[in-house]
């Protein structure tokens, strides 16, 4: 097939013939009889519903007194036809089918007033779909499916493993922690060179310049581990993630890239032989697999959660909770009960006071893990919880498993023990009656506003980055360098 053939658009062609043929005062059946076809030929090309043959056309383009080039030029459609071309395009998408409508034919007979009326309905129902899709309830949605997914497959990526070992052979890493100097390595080995920077645009993390092979970097700040935010812009490149085009696509990216960048730092085979030693000396303790590959705590928690029901044989969960109360982060294979939302979101809801999440902010240690027992309306739980510091505030990151399977773990002698009945309200929501006697009525505190509250979608799509920042700031890499 010629490439001529697979650039032009039928509706285009057909439309220009259409035209062309109109204003000929020709009817279907003297073209149809021109080039030796069927009428009702010659209008499925003019709707474009069949695309002709280069040599049907050129026969078109001669009985139309036109080169085969002008038939085929990206020359502009006439202002009706054009709009004629939008309502069919629109009419043939998903969209429009989901709206149950019966087609309009757009005759001669349409006037130009009703057509301009169509179509601007019609670009009014696209942008207040794309404008729904973009909103947090789409987001909700789309981490709702994700989560029931990593669920059902336990939190493992056999893919993904397997891409990283694939990638730590070629710079020669077989066990053990993944260094700084090896993370970099392996950057080198992908073909990229590193860039720390002071003014990284506020809205981006991380640039990679696939073109000029740079990655730049925001610089260091103290206490932060470097390779992580690395390693998650290599795995994006690995995983050739293109820009995302909606919250599912974004939030899975960020599940793939995440996941990866753990297996990179966490090599399957030396942190599986790891725990399993653990666990036959009953010894289990996400802090010992932290120290052994030199991670933060919930990087080695999550990964934990990757490697323990595959391997171990222990289902568990795993809760990343704000200081607030708030869910960050939650998975769970072990039939714990998250609070939820009516539509099943667990993000942003509150957890009972009760639970290892919350109790673990009134524990004045900080050093020593903790541990503790909780009953809950569906069992007995056990959980570890320690709590990490973020520009939003302080989180607690909980680990946790059934009563059950308990016995592998460190901390499993511990003699906290809460009762949680929640969502019941009198477990933890409402204030004990006496101190409702004394203060009801009295006290008017004054609420911190929500920024989320009122913000309405950034103009800037739905992830917030400011495209124009981070064109300039490349553009201002390139003439410094
Ligand atoms: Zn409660």
């Amino acid at each position: 097939m010629s490439t001529l053939e697979e650039e032009f658009d039928p509706l285009v062609v057909g439309r220009r013939i259409r035209e062309l043929r109109t204003k000929k005062g020709m009817n279907l059946e003297v073209l149809a009889r021109a080039i030796e076809r069927a009428p009702s030929q010659v209008s499925a090309i003019e709707n474009g519903k069949r695309a002709p043959q280069i040599q049907q056309l050129q026969k078109i383009a001669n009985a139309l007194g036109v080169t085969l080039n002008h038939l085929l030029s990206a020359e502009k459609l006439s202002e009706r036809s054009a709009n004629e071309l939008e309502i069919e395009r629109a009419q043939r998408s998903g969209l429009y089918a989901s709206l149950g409508l019966p087609d309009a034919y757009i005759g001669k007979t349409v006037s130009n007033n009703i057509l301009d009326i169509i179509l601007g309905l019609q670009r009014e129902v696209e942008r207040l779909h794309l404008q729904r899709s973009a909103t947090p309830e789409e987001a909700r949605r789309a981490n709702l499916e994700l989560r029931k997914e990593m669920r059902r497959i336990n939190n493992y990526f056999p893919d993904l493993e397997e891409e990283a070992r694939n990638l730590l052979a070629k710079i020669d890493h077989t066990s053990g922690p993944l260094s700084e100097r090896l993370t970099a390595e392996l950057a080198n080995e992908l073909g990229f060179t590193l860039h720390y920077t002071q003014d990284l645009p506020a809205s981006t993390r991380v640039i990679t310049d696939e073109k000029h092979g740079r990655i730049y970097l925001p610089m260091r700040r103290e206490g932060r581990d470097a390779r992580t935010i690395l390693l998650q812009a290599l795995a994006g490149h690995v995983l050739k993630h293109e820009a995302p085009q909606d919250y599912g696509d974004y939030l899975s990216q960020r599940v793939l890239t995440n996941y990866l960048a753990g297996a990179l730092l966490m090599p399957e085979s030396s942190a599986v032989a790891f725990l399993q030693a653990a666990k036959t000396k009953c010894e289990l303790s996400v802090e010992d697999l932290r120290d052994h590959f030199g991670v933060s705590y919930e990087t080695a928690a999550h990964r934990f959660t990757n490697l323990a029901t595959v391997h171990l044989d222990l289902p568990v969960h795993f809760l990343k909770v704000h200081e607030s109360g708030a869910i960050s982060k939650a998975y769970e294979n072990d039939n714990v009960t998250f609070p939820s939302d009516v539509f099943g979101s667990v993000e942003g809801q509150i957890v009972c006071r009760n639970w290892s999440a919350r109790r673990v902010f009134t524990i004045e240690d900080r050093f020593t893990p903790y541990y503790q027992y909780t009953d809950k309306p569906v069992g007995t739980y056990w959980c570890t919880s320690r709590i990490e510091n973020s520009d939003q505030g302080q989180f607690s990151v909980s680990v946790g498993t059934k009563f059950e399977t308990v016995k592998y773990f460190r901390g499993r002698a511990s003699t906290t023990r809460y009762k949680s009945s929640c969502p019941d309200p009198s477990c933890c929501r409402h204030a004990p009656a006496e101190l409702e006697d004394k203060w009801g009525g009295m006290i008017r505190p004054t609420p911190k506003l929500n920024s989320s509250l009122l913000a309405a979608i950034p103009q800037n799509g739905f992830l917030g980055i400011e495209h124009r920042e981070v064109l300039e700031f490349l553009e201002g890499q390139r003439d410094s360098s």
